[in-house]
Order: C-alpha cells, then structure tokens, then sequence
C-alpha cells in the first residue's frame, strides 16, 4: 500500500533541520505564503547555472540550445500537470499576480467596453481585485461582488443572480488563502459559460494541494505560482485557451514576443505563448519548476492530501480546546489552512510570540482586506499545512500556542 514517508520526504528539505532562537526547531506553518525548497529542486536551479546557463531561443550554440530544451520541456511538463489540451496554452509569468494582470491588460483591454461587468468574490485576495479595479476604472466596468456565508463559503445562489447580459467575466479563486474553502470551480464555470462569460481562476492556493485539470474545472483562464508548489520565486504560469490568447493582443513589448520589427512598417508579433513572454525570463527557475511539478507529482497528490487533511483535523479538534480560540471559515471543503482569532490576545502579538518557540505562523489581513471586513476583523492568526508537516509538529503548535496566549493574557 502506498503511503507518504514524511521523513524521509522531511530529509529533502534543507531548511527543515534549522534550529531558532536557542535550540528550538523550526515548525514552519506559513505555507500559504510560500512553501519550501526541496533538494531536488535547488539542484535543478544549481545545475542550470553551473552547466548550461544561456540565453534561449535564438542561440546556434550548444548551451544555448541546452537551456532552450530545458526550458521548453518545463512548458511542457506544466502543460501535463494542468491537462492542457496544448503546450502552446502555458504562458510564463512571474506569478500569479502577474498572470492575472496580463488577462486584464491584454484580454480585458481588449474585449470589455464601457458598462460590461465583472464578477469577483470577498474572498479574494488583493491580486485578484486590484487589476480588476484598476481596469474598471479605466474602461468604465462594474465589478460585482460575490458574498461569502458565516461559514467562508461563496454564496452561490446570489452568484447565479448576479449574471446579467453584460456579465463577461468571472474571477475568483480556486482556494482561498485566508480560510482554505475550496470553490466549486466546474459548477461555477458552467454557470458563466451559460451566460456567454469566461471563467478565470486563480489558483496560487490549489496547486499545491490537489491535482489540476483546467479541462475539467472548465477554466478559461488559470494562473498559480510556482514558489507555491514547493518551486522557486519569480516564476509562475498562466493557463489560457488557445484561441483566446490568440487573439489576444500583446501586453508587454521587446525581444522574444515579435515576429519581425520594421520602424518603416511597425512590428509582428509571435504567435502565443512567446507573443506573452516579452525579454529573458527566469530561465534557472522555469527549469526548477519543472523540477518541483515532478517532485511532487511523485509523491501523489492523494497521499500529499490526505495527510495535510489529517493534520488539518488534527490541529482544528485540538484548537477548539483553547478557551477563547475562534477558527475563522469552517467551509466543509477547505485545504489544510487554519484562520483563528482569540479573545483578548491581538494576532500579532501571538505571532510574535509563538515564533520565539520555532513557529512560523502568518498574522495580519492575509492580502484579503474585504474578506476580514466581512468578519469584523482587522487581522487573524493563519497556520497552513504542506505534505512535511508531522502530527508532532501540530501538537507542538497547539501547546506553544496554549503557553503563548496564557502569556497575553496575564
Ligand atoms: N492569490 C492567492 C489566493 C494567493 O494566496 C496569492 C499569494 N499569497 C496570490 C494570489 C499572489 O501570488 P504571488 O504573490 O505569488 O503573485
């Protein structure tokens, strides 16, 4: 029977030996905001740089096309990881924000007039509102807001309402950072189709936690990050269908995006993906996320979920136990991240304090203003799983948390 051997999947990762503030180890919770680095990876990015580093695309020699294979077979393999019909459908980006930034430079600009709408949700973050305002502002759309229940769950019969004939457009994200709900993307994306809108997902919190079919979920438009799956920083993919980045138009100009460049004539432009992929990108990381999908894709999703479902369980059953302790978002389909108030203790300073025991936890708005509103709260705690994170390491958490908030209190 397979099963996940975390320690030895722990040993991949140099990061998780260090030791903080005295002797304690390090519990690393802060995995929705970036999670860490195992070996293989790092390697992939060294052995970039120590063997074949250079320049792709229009180089004759060797390195050059060693790095150009390497980089196209990371297209590639995303291309497999997300189920894209088409390797001509991955775009690099630098993340997810900015992957969300070309749809609505490029697309947006493009194909939405005065008056047309767009639907987004509460629980979004910041990435995936601004552009959109921004973009708002400047054609004159109307963005619609989507409410979220007590529980952190997109209230779906208000989103159905909320269609009207100038509806082109849906954002929302696959998972949400601040509270883990798990969006039911197909259903939603039916429902847009039916009313002539596209759908675009954001899915920097997914990615990491199940495996991905764009085809399925019916996603006109997926953008994640890599340095969210265990990958470096800097790099990140957006999905798009391929006849619709076909007629997109260009976003940003330069070398690598054109077909011929005349200042008599003007400039053509590449076909897509490169039409979207302007200047040298960030070959070294490209590659190293193809490392990490393997690296992960190899450990198996469903094993991968389980267990980041069992610490979840884990840590929430012993979390209620904490008087005054309030779990902020109880979707029954939520990733492995917990949000939490406490009474009479401010988020930041428990986060500051636990990090004295090792414990990294992330306190603040979580890039998620909106959605905190809606709570009533400036701020919540967040602790969130990865595939390394041990039971142990969740007891350790709940007592230093216990110790931490004792400590607030008196
Ligand atoms: N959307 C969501 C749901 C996120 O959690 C994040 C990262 N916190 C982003 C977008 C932005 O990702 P990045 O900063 O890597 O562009």
């Amino acid at each position: 029977e397979l099963r996940l051997d975390v320690e030895a999947l722990r040993a991949e990762f140099p990061v998780l030996s260090r030791r903080l503030h005295g002797d304690r180890p390090l519990v690393y919770l802060d995995n929705a905001a970036t999670t860490q680095t195992p070996r293989p990876v790092l390697d992939a990015w060294t052995d970039y740089f120590e063997r074949y580093n250079a320049n792709i695309h229009r180089g004759l020699h060797r390195l050059a096309d060693e790095a150009t294979q390497a980089y196209e077979g990371s297209r590639d393999t995303v291309r497999e990881f997300v189920n894209a019909e088409d390797v001509r459908e991955i775009v690099f980006t630098r993340g997810t924000t900015e992957g969300i930034n070309l749809v609505a430079q490029s697309w947006g600009r493009a194909n939405l007039r005065e008056g047309d709408e767009i639907l987004i949700s509460r629980l979004e973050h910041h990435s995936n509102i601004v552009p959109w305002q921004l973009l708002a502002e400047e054609k004159g759309l109307t963005l619609r807001v989507i409410p979220v229940d007590e529980r952190g769950e997109l209230d779906l019969d208000t989103y159905r309402a909320l269609f009207t004939e100038r509806t082109r457009l849906v954002c929302v994200s696959h998972v949400s950072n601040a509270l883990g709900t798990v969006n039911p993307i197909a259903a939603m994306s039916e429902v847009a189709h039916r009313h002539g809108a596209l759908m675009m997902v954001d899915g920097a919190q997914a990615v990491a936690h199940m495996p991905l079919d764009v085809q399925a979920l019916g996603a006109d438009f997926y953008a994640f990050s890599a340095h969210k799956l265990y990958g470096p920083t800097g790099v990140g993919v957006l999905y798009g269908r391929f006849e619709l980045l076909e007629a997109m138009p260009p976003w940003q100009g330069g070398g690598e995006m054109i077909k011929t460049v005349s200042l008599e004539e003007g400039s053509r432009f590449a076909a897509p993906p490169h039409r979207f992929e302007a200047g040298t990108p960030a070959i070294a990381e490209v590659i190293a996320l193809d490392r990490a999908i393997r690296w992960v894709t190899n450990h198996h999703f469903e094993l991968i979920s389980d267990w980041e479902q069992g610490l979840l369980r884990r840590a929430s059953e012993a979390m209620k136990g904490i008087d005054g302790l309030r779990i902020i978002g109880e979707a029954p389909h939520k990733a492995a991240v917990i949000s939490f108030v406490v009474d009479g203790a401010h988020a930041q300073d428990l986060g500051l304090l636990i990090d004295q025991y090792g414990v990294a936890i992330r306190t603040g708005h979580h890039c998620a203003q909106p959605l905190m509103h809606h709570y009533g709260l400036e701020a919540t705690c967040r602790a969130s799983f990865a595939a390394y994170n041990t039971p142990e390491e969740v007891d350790y958490f709940v007592d230093a948390l216990g110790s931490v908030i004792r400590m607030v209190r008196d």
